[in-house]
């Protein structure tokens, strides 16, 4: 199983988290929101080889956060995985935006710098300016848009810029994402849970109800759940060394 977006830290208890994914041996990608939380997240990934952290400063923190970009940038040497980061257009974050932007725009430098990350991505009612900002830096990495929620011709877009897209239960609940999903390219999807914030059945999503994505995209690609899952094997296969490639 897979879940390549997640934030391990923030369950009640993120020991039983680990233990559960090390048990159900699940790949994860846990993201964090602030780069100070980064040493301690990743110290509950030791002794977890499926769990990867990734160093994140979230949009909708930048606004009390954004100082903490001096961490991202001093640790980003020794972090394959990026995330999560991004833009976040709703109105609660809107008043920050042209700080977000600046704070995405450094960080993708920075990535560009050291030869490239695999970088999840927030671009909740903001994913026109997440690709323009992609686009002016296309040496960044590989970006992976989580919970993507453009339309479908931005989907097309950033298949185009080089995008991969992580896909949860909760983005599928409606036909709107699922039509959305089956636009984008099955090289390039991962599952995710994004929890414990997004939620399913009036509780938070756990890394393993990530996998409920399958049978969704198994009817979009007209196909069965295990050929589903050995295209997923497949792409997660290759993030994996496109993440090792990035000389870290
Ligand atoms: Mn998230």
């Amino acid at each position: 199983m897979i879940d390549f977006h997640c934030h391990v830290d923030l369950y009640p208890d993120p020991h039983w988290i680990v233990r559960e994914c090390t048990e159900r041996r699940i790949y994860v990608l846990s993201v964090t929101n602030t780069p100070s939380t980064w040493a301690v997240t990743s110290a509950l990934a030791k002794g977890a080889p499926r769990i990867r952290t990734a160093i994140g400063l979230h949009p909708q923190v930048v606004k009390e956060r954004h100082r903490e970009v001096e961490l991202l940038t001093r640790h980003l040497p020794e972090c394959r995985y990026v995330g999560e980061i991004g833009l976040d257009g709703s109105p609660e974050a809107m008043e920050s935006m042209s700080l977000q932007e600046e704070v995405f725009s450094l960080i993708l430098s920075e990535c560009a710098r050291l030869g490239g990350r695999v970088m999840s991505i927030h671009s909740r009612r903001a994913s026109k300016r997440v690709l323009e900002h992609l686009a002016q830096c296309p040496s960044a990495g590989t970006p992976i848009l989580h919970w993507f929620s453009g339309s479908k011709s931005e989907v097309a877009e950033a298949a185009g810029l080089g995008c991969w897209f992580s896909v949860g239960p909760a983005m599928i609940l409606g036909e709107r994402g699922r039509a959305l999903v089956a636009e984008m390219p099955r090289d390039r999807i991962l599952p995710e849970s994004d929890g414990p914030f997004a939620m399913i059945e009036g509780r938070s999503a756990n890394p393993w109800d990530a996998a409920r994505v399958a049978s969704t995209l198994a009817a979009a690609w007209e196909t069965d759940v295990s050929s589903v899952w050995d295209v997923l094997r497949g792409n997660l296969a290759r993030i994996g060394s496109i993440a090792l490639g990035a000389g870290v």
